[in-house]
């Protein structure tokens, strides 16, 4: 007996029983077993941010690459199975301080470093536990306990390794410099962290006056967004070739920028350079001395403005490049958390937007201001906390990144990508990329061990925790981890004598990252370390080993990477730098990447609008197969529309596979049938066509995995199970019904295969079915049995019974178009191409219920022709009608390549409208290069097999409605009115298992069981 299935599958249940059943009795363990020693696959797991519960988007690529390690596996390979948590740096930092209710550094400090640290890393170990949690729903097989941390020493140490690495060839830089700043958590950003996040945004838009020194009556006039950069102001630009104008009004503006003004004089923007000027804010102790002129800039926009700009080089990537063209006073007017200093007189203390409405006022005043409204535009925000960034001068940590841009293009031509054309797109990010800003003004991250010392000007970079305590003049008692504060306890000796200190810094998150295809591999580790990677913050959390150089030899680089298409500039980016600095190489072979997750009705899924559906939420109502499902189906270049409506919609399709195992199995079991190994009789056509088809679809999926394709997986499981049930199971009905041994034996040998192969797609369904139609010898979990391995097929029995299919399924759409129900039997089918499928002429006719089908030309079509009036209207003038009466009386000739010969012209394709149609008493459907037509005339023969079908379609179903096994027989009674319908008495009773047919005076057919009470079934 195979256990029956429920009629509807609860995929949430099942899933529950599998995941079970997995624990209970150690599949994934017995899995690993088996492989090891097997062929390696290598594949590096990007770290998940443990700062909060997965969100929808994050099941896409734990999807992806649990689906591709199943695989491996199945095929035999050795696989590593190491999750990583990625777990220090603004993001947890941001996570802790909302949920302490801290909202600036100063908060931070005054709560103690070392608590915000504690804190931090008990956020880490809360969400690394509900991550694993859901991960595991999602049937994702990991090594989970083994994980890497990237706050472990272990990683930290790597790092200052690369780092050390960076500053012996010379890279690393103090970088004096205009930065964005994000003021509420008082750090720079990166060139990487600040693509794509911008939010339209509504500032002030002012027209200010700036009068000229030794020119009454005459001033400047500029455009800002931010008045809080005008105290900061030391100088205007123009464009040296525009033209200016003075307005009567006593304002220069561009001419160009102010075509109604009337003009009193024009000068070219060259002879205004060097012009002084009064400043907007002379009076605050920050200008005290500075000298405001006019300088040259060719790139002043004369779109947008006054073709006049107002720079403060302190407020200002490019007005700080022009400070050092032009030797300018650089005044910095905001402090780290974006307040004013003290020598802006009444601003002090107060926030870039505080002081807009107190400059607007004093601008009013003393009648500088033209104008002033307001503004929509694109702006820069963190991308962590959403605060708008402002530009602030900065001294950061930089890598240079010129000496390693080749080397990471060549390292990157060795790439495969997936799709392909991202290796583009990551070549073109290495081509732009700027220099790595590393460092972070921050508390919890990788703590830089940079120590400049002030007596010889050397700077030391410590390369490891050895040599930091080799060089260490104490404090190492208190160092219980490589964080702030206790790192910042040890201060070292310099080579000079001097003592030093470390700068406070801490490094970009990316570093922590990008370094885990040496930290975990055990790269130049000289001997193995058991749980030698657990230590500082992640002692207690894992039990990872460091494993020795060997070690890393056999895993690195790895096979394959997966994440999201953004980690282009972010994890691929960190990772191939570190690697190209350390080995020269990348430290990937192969790169699957897929774009964004929006809702269901394609906008981007955010909290605060209510549409964002979290993991543990997708888990509880989908379920993890149907995720998993629709994720594979998705093509990963477009971004993916996730939402309840698309999952009901699988989950729908998934019911084919499942009514087709069910048919199985109650057929199985009526019959007694248990599979063996080989056949249990000879095949018929259709069996071998199945098996044939059963090695087709093993081949193409295997195909799909080798190239990292999940829609192709998809596309071959869906067209094999709608041949296995509308064509296979459908053709062969009466097979089960007699209890057929061999049709028994071929349906369960394909849906077993079929099961294999879609396993790492849905690993629940997958070994719930199998674990139900497995034979008795076979592996208990689908995950233990061999890959099938593909052998030749008989690509010419394939490709019939494809055109059969075709044929079929034209001949259904001929019908639906002419309102034809299946169930009318119809005299006449013809077929025009698909010669192939012409052996199975009456398996077409039976499908199609058609009396005779034949090949050869169709001529069932009319061609009509009309002008196309736009085009030849105006072409033919006065001819047209002519044209048209010719067209319309069909006196035409059709030319090749679509054109029409009529009245003597030759008309282009583009000049008619050519449109086929059927005949009167055809209906017709064609795609490229099939036609098949069949004949809609009714006869008094075919309206009564009609009514037969009809009867036979209604008594099954009250059969069905009644709950009768698929064995029971039953008498039928009709009313005399369908006593002519008895003519067909036997056809009638073997399609509805009836022993008896009679009529009677009911007014409806009626059923009963036979043998039963009279009274009713
Ligand atoms: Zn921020
Ligand atoms: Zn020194």
């Amino acid at each position: 007996m195979f256990e029956p299935l429920p009629q509807y599958p609860d995929h949430l249940a099942l899933e529950e029983e599998i995941l079970a059943w997995w624990d209970a009795e150690h599949v994934f363990d017995r899995l690993r077993e088996r492989n090891r020693g097997g062929p390696p696959f290598g594949f590096m797991d990007g770290p998940i941010t443990a700062n909060n519960p997965m969100g929808a988007h994050h099941c896409w690529g734990r999807t992806l690459k649990d689906v591709f390690q199943r695989y491996k596996a199945l095929q035999g390979h050795d696989l590593r199975y190491q999750n990583g948590f990625d777990c220090q740096g603004l993001w947890v930092e941001v996570g802790v301080e909302r949920e302490l209710g801290l909202n600036s550094k100063r908060e931070i400090e005054e709560y103690g470093i070392a608590e915000f640290a504690q804190r931090c890393k008990e956020r880490v170990a809360k969400y690394a536990e509900i991550i694993t949690d859901q991960c595991r729903r999602l049937g994702m097989w990991m090594d989970w306990g083994n994980d890497y941390y990237t706050f472990s020493d272990t990683n930290i140490e790597y790092i200052w390794r690369f780092l050390k690495e960076c500053h012996e060839r010379g890279w690393l830089y103090k970088g004096h410099r205009s930065v964005e700043w994000c003021p509420r958590c008082g750090t720079s950003l990166s060139q990487h962290e600040l693509i794509n996040s911008y939010a339209e945004l509504t500032h002030p838009s002012l027209y200010v006056r700036f009068p000229l020194e030794g020119r009454q009556g005459e001033s400047l006039v500029v455009w800002t967004t931010t008045p809080w950069t005008l105290p900061a102001n030391v100088a205007a630009a123009v464009k040296p070739d525009a033209e200016y104008g003075l307005t009567d009004g006593g304002d220069w503006w561009a001419v160009e920028r102010n075509p109604d003004a009337t003009f009193v004089r024009r000068v070219r923007g060259e002879e205004l350079v060097g012009q002084e000027y009064e400043g907007p804010f002379d009076s605050l102790p920050a200008q005290e001395g500075v000298v405001h002129r006019v300088i040259p800039w060719d790139e002043v926009a004369l779109t947008e403005g006054t073709g006049i700009v107002h720079i403060a080089p302190g407020c200002g990537a490019e007005d700080f490049e022009l400070s050092r063209v032009h030797d300018l006073p650089v005044l910095t007017p905001i402090d780290e958390a974006g307040n004013f200093y003290k020598e802006y007189g009444e601003f002090e203390g107060r926030s870039t937007q505080d002081v807009e409405g107190p400059v607007v006022v004093e601008l009013e005043r003393r009648g500088l201001l033209v104008e002033a409204g307001s503004i929509v535009h694109r702006y820069p925000i963190c991308w962590r906390c959403s605060t708008p960034l402002v530009f602030r001068i900065a001294d950061d940590w930089m890598i240079r990144a010129d000496e390693i841009r080749q080397p990471m293009l060549d390292a990157n031509a060795t790439v495969q990508w997936t799709p392909d054309f991202y290796s583009k797109r990551m070549d073109d990010w290495l081509r732009n990329m700027g220099d790595w800003n590393i460092s972070r003004s921050r508390y919890f991250g990788l703590p830089l061990p940079f120590y400049p010392c002030d007596s010889c000007g050397r700077l030391t970079v410590v390369g490891s925790l050895d040599e930091l305590r080799g060089r260490a003049t104490g404090g190492l008692e208190q160092l219980k981890e490589l964080h702030r504060p206790w790192i910042d306890d040890v201060p070292i000796r310099c080579d000079c004598g001097a003592e030093l200190k470390r700068v406070p810094e801490v490094g970009d998150a990316w570093l922590d990252a990008g370094i885990v295809p040496f930290s975990t591999l055990g790269w130049e580790n000289p001997e193995w370390k058991e749980h030698g990677y657990a230590t500082g913050a992640a002692a207690g959390l894992t039990g990872a080993d460091l494993p020795d150089h060997a070690y890393w030899e056999k895993w690195f680089p790895a096979h394959w990477v997966s994440e999201m298409r953004e980690q282009i500039r972010l994890w691929f980016y960190s990772q191939c730098f570190m690697s190209v600095t350390l080995t020269g190489k990348s430290p990937y072979l192969s790169v699957l990447t897929y774009e964004k997750l929006l809702d269901e009705h394609g906008r981007e899924m955010h909290r605060s609008w209510g549409n964002a559906i979290n993991a543990a939420e997708a888990l509880q109502n989908i379920g993890a197969d149907v995720i998993r499902f629709m994720f594979c189906e998705h093509v990963p270049s477009q971004n993916l529309k996730f939402g309840y409506g698309p999952a009901a919609e699988i989950r729908r399709r998934l019911l084919t596979l499942w009514n087709s195992v069910k048919f199985f199995v109650d057929y199985a079991n009526v019959g007694g049938f248990r599979p063996g190994p080989e056949v249990p009789g000879e095949l018929q056509p259709l069996d071998r066509w199945l098996l044939e088809r059963t090695e087709q679809l093993a081949a193409e999926m295997t195909d799909a995995y080798e190239r990292y394709w999940t829609p192709a997986l998809i596309r071959a499981f869906d067209s094999f199970v709608d041949d296995l049930s509308n064509w296979y199971i459908r053709r062969s009905r009466r097979r089960f019904w007699n209890g057929d041994e061999v049709a028994l034996w071929t349906l369960w040998y394909a849906l077993v295969r079929s099961l294999q192969v879609i396993g790492p797609v849905m690993p629940f369904l997958a070994d719930y079915l199998w674990r139900r139609l497995r034979a008795e010898d076979a592996t208990d979990s689908v995950f233990l049995a061999p890959w099938p391995e593909p052998r030749a097929r008989d690509e010419q029995l394939l490709h019939e019974v494809a055109e059969v299919r075709r044929v079929v399924e034209l001949g259904r759409q001929a019908r639906g178009d002419a309102s034809i129900k299946l169930r009318q039997p119809l005299r006449r089918l013809v077929v025009q191409g698909a010669r192939s499928a012409q052996p199975h002429a009456d398996e077409i006719a039976e499908e199609l219920r058609v009396k005779e089908v034949e090949f050869g030309p169709v001529e069932a079509m009319e061609v009509r022709v009309k002008p196309n009036l736009p085009l030849l209207g105006p072409k033919l003038g006065k001819e047209l009608g002519a044209v048209r009466s010719a067209l319309e009386a069909g006196e035409f000739e059709q030319l090749a390549g679509g054109g029409v010969r009529v009245n003597g012209r030759e008309l282009a394709p583009e000049e008619v409208l050519v449109e086929r149609r059927p005949r009167a008493g055809w209906a017709l459907a064609e795609d490229d290069a099939v036609t098949v037509a069949v004949t809609t005339e009714l006869d008094d023969e075919l309206r009564l097999e009609g009514r037969v079908l009809d009867l036979i379609h209604q008594l099954n179903s009250m059969r069905k409605d009644a709950g009768l096994a698929l064995t029971d027989r039953i008498r039928v009674t009709l009313p005399a009115s369908l006593a002519d319908l008895l003519e067909h008495a036997d056809w009638i009773k073997e399609e509805v298992l009836a022993t008896e047919i009679a009529t009677d005076s009911v007014s409806e057919p009626e059923i009963e069981l036979q043998g039963s009470d009279p009274e009713g079934v």
